[in-house]
């Protein structure tokens, strides 16, 4: 850190990164961030991990777009790997912001005019601010007039919140991680809170030291193994076997809260019927943990005063995704764990503003605050407020947007810092229809590699040079400040939405993102009693927030829950094999995650110094075991073949890798882990199967 007399200036912000939503400071000099220190936020209380104190000099990389792009005539739309993003040049050519925009938006209004409002859709990105979020959903469905809008929650969260809009009739966390503090009994599973959610996890630690007993579910070993009282793997994909068995020891010894079940919660002689399916003993195979460790589990859980469950990915990604979670509810409102401080069930939001883009109406089937596009009173609402008729359809998911192109019905696309060529399950399919857009328009900081298949590439705003609201994975609504000025012709993204939406005749007026914040508390009672003065002054609100002067509920749903009758619903499963379970050709479980260092496709963390020293090269991290049947040593190049494509990059060893397992991060385009990914849905969150493919390993490259 360097001495603060020598910065020139200092800015209150937020770190751009996860959900966490770690308050921060810059320190800028010579209009560049020198360093960053924390603050004293209600989710960090001072603390950053390695990515928000040292993952902030992406803004200022050479290969920064500061002019808008458009594609020269001629050059094939696909991943040229000649191609050098630090000289698009060669592939595309400098216009004017005036050329630009009328070639961007004049695409999309031509296709709309030949084919119809439904051969158009947008991918937002979690990486925009609140107020971003609303207005590029209100382009969708009020200038493209459909809702196929979505953005990267369909690749994250999405099974959570069907789950939790199924049984509680809300999708956000109903306690923030800081109640960890307050628990007897913390469950942690399919979630790696060291990497991935690493300053929430200090406070698990601080939990632990306290007394809390941490109990932690995964197929995989984890840093917090450390910390934890008891730490159980069981097998990749096999969540809802032993979530079920879980549940059958608590009914079966009558350790579940009948007065809480009575009082708050309906379905529960299903359930009671449903898991008496699957006593430990029927189960154990199935999930590959012993019976009486069931039961250890069944008994700390039931038995605490204060219990609480987070879970992350490893939870939401499998096409059973939804069914885990229901499992995880169904755990909580059988004991009662909700509602009181201590207890709770909070999903780990993934990126800065995931919670804060899926709230403002980002999602092709809800408009904002969740409310089906399908219901013709709410929608009416906002066909009041915007002054349009809006579509009742509920538009495609991500991965339904790929196929739709494929099909020839969705024929043109506006990207929003969105980055599919690497975020999409199975990049072939998700590639080629890239490629086969007629008209892609990108926003964006660098010339990704979806960037790589645009017409029109429009130069945005990043982080630390825009001023705009965002939602952590606490519900904390937060204000984010302008540190940085814009480099060359780059603008705010607020700015490139209504110059786009006016193309499309809506004639927008705004002049600032506190214009839009006052519109979206028009049309979201999550925001009542939240204005921009008071984040202005006080830094953080929570929502659901009593009063002008209240803090904001930290913990929710305390006498009902916002369903019909005010209570929550049981939601039975049973146990589903992987979409694609290993066999003889392809005998490993390929599962896919983030590293500490890098942030999801690695646009911004792969371009930040300290971040790319410490983590430059694509890596396969197998177990002891598995490295010396392959014959392979940590450095040596590795094979991976999956039924959609093959990979070769380093081998590493990690004794916290199951047998049977090889982890790949997807944040490395030479090494795209997403070649391999299976495409295959959950029916209702429609997330795809990151967590299991089956795969076959090979020593040396290709
Ligand atoms: Fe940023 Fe998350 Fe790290 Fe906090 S924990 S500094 S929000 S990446």
């Amino acid at each position: 850190q360097g001495d603060s007399k020598a910065v020139d200036r200092q800015i209150d912000s937020i770190c751009p990164y996860c959900g966490v939503g770690c308050q921060l400071t810059y320190h800028i000099k010579d209009d560049a961030i020198a360093y960053v220190e924390g603050r004293d936020g209600p989710s960090n209380h001072n603390r950053l991990c390695v990515k928000g104190r040292f993952g902030f000099d992406y803004p200022n990389h050479p290969a920064r777009l500061t002019t808008p792009l458009i594609r020269k005539p001629g050059v094939p739309k696909s991943l040229d790997p000649s191609f050098d993003p630090a000289q698009p040049l060669t592939h595309f050519r400098e216009a004017t912001w005036e050329e630009a925009l009328a070639a961007a938006a004049g695409g999309l209004v031509a296709l709309k005019t030949e084919r119809g409002p439904t051969a158009l859709a947008g991918f937002g990105s979690a990486k925009c601010s609140n107020e971003e979020a609303w207005l590029f959903q209100k382009l969708v469905r009020t200038g493209f007039e459909n809702n196929n809008v979505d953005h990267c929650t369909r690749l994250c969260h999405a099974s959570s919140v069907a789950a939790l809009m199924e049984c509680l009739g809300s999708g956000a966390v109903t306690a923030s991680f800081m109640q960890a503090l307050e628990a007897d009994v913390v469950i942690l599973t399919g979630c790696n809170p060291a990497v991935n959610h690493p300053v929430a996890a200090t406070f698990f630690k601080q939990a632990a030291k306290n007394g809390t007993e941490i109990i932690i579910l995964d197929p995989r070993g984890q840093a917090l193994d450390a910390y934890a009282t008891l730490s159980v793997r069981f097998k990749p994909g096999a969540d809802v076997a032993l979530f079920n068995a879980i549940l059958h020891v608590i009914i079966a010894e009558g350790l579940y809260n009948e007065a809480y079940i009575a009082e708050h919660t309906e379905g529960f002689e299903a359930l009671k019927q449903s898991v008496a399916l699957s006593p430990p003993e029927a189960m154990s195979e199935l999930c590959g943990v012993e019976p009486a460790v069931i039961r250890d589990i069944a008994r700390r859980y039931a038995n605490a005063e204060k219990a609480m469950i987070f879970w992350g990915m490893g939870i939401s990604q499998h096409t059973h995704g939804t069914d885990n979670a229901r499992c995880l509810i169904s755990l909580a409102l059988a004991c009662g764990h909700t509602g009181r401080p201590g207890t709770g069930l909070h999903p780990l939001r993934g990126q800065n503003n995931v919670q804060g883009a899926s709230d403002a109406g980002m999602i092709p089937m809800v408009l904002p605050d969740y409310q089906p596009v399908g219901d013709a009173q709410l929608r009416s609402a906002f066909e009041e407020l915007w002054s349009m008729p809006l579509d009742a359809q509920p538009g495609l998911t991500v991965v339904e947007i790929m196929d739709a192109i494929h099909a020839g019905l969705v024929r043109g696309m506006y990207i929003l810092g969105e980055n599919p060529a690497m975020s999409d399950p199975d990049l072939h399919h998700a590639r080629a229809a890239l490629g086969k857009l007629e008209h892609l328009v990108v926003q964006d900081l660098f010339v990704t590699e979806t960037a790589q298949f645009a017409d029109v590439i429009l130069p945005a705003s990043a982080w630390p040079e825009k001023e705009g609201t965002v939602t952590n994975t606490n519900r904390q609504v937060q204000l984010g400040r302008v540190a940085l000025p814009l480099p060359g012709e780059a603008k705010p993204d607020w700015w490139i939405i209504q110059e786009i939406a006016n193309r499309f005749g809506l004639g927008w007026e705004y002049q600032h993102p506190s214009e839009v914040f006052e519109e979206m508390k028009q049309g979201m009672a999550s925001l009542n009693h939240i204005s921009w003065e008071r984040l202005a002054r006080e830094g953080s609100v929570t929502y659901p927030c009593a009063a002008d002067d209240a803090p904001g509920q930290d913990v929710v749903f305390s006498d009902a829950f916002p369903r019909a009758g005010g209570k929550a619903k049981f939601a039975p499963t049973r146990p589903l094999p992987p979409d694609e379970p290993v066999d003889d050709d392809y005998p490993t479980v390929l599962t896919t995650g983030r590293q500490l260092e890098h942030w999801h496709t690695g646009s911004m963390t792969r371009r930040s110094v300290v971040l790319d020293a410490l983590e430059p090269d694509a890596v396969a991290s197998l177990s002891p075991g598995e490295l010396i049947r392959l014959g392979v040593s940590p450095g040596d190049p590795l094979t991976i073949t999956t039924r959609r494509g093959t990979i070769t990059l380093a081998a590493r060893v990690d004794s916290k890798i199951p047998d049977g397992m090889v982890f790949v991060p997807f944040a490395y385009a030479e090494a795209a882990a997403n070649l391999l990914t299976n495409p295959a849905l959950d029916p209702y969150g429609k997330i795809p199967e990151f967590k299991y493919a089956a795969c076959r390993l090979t020593r040396g490259g290709t």
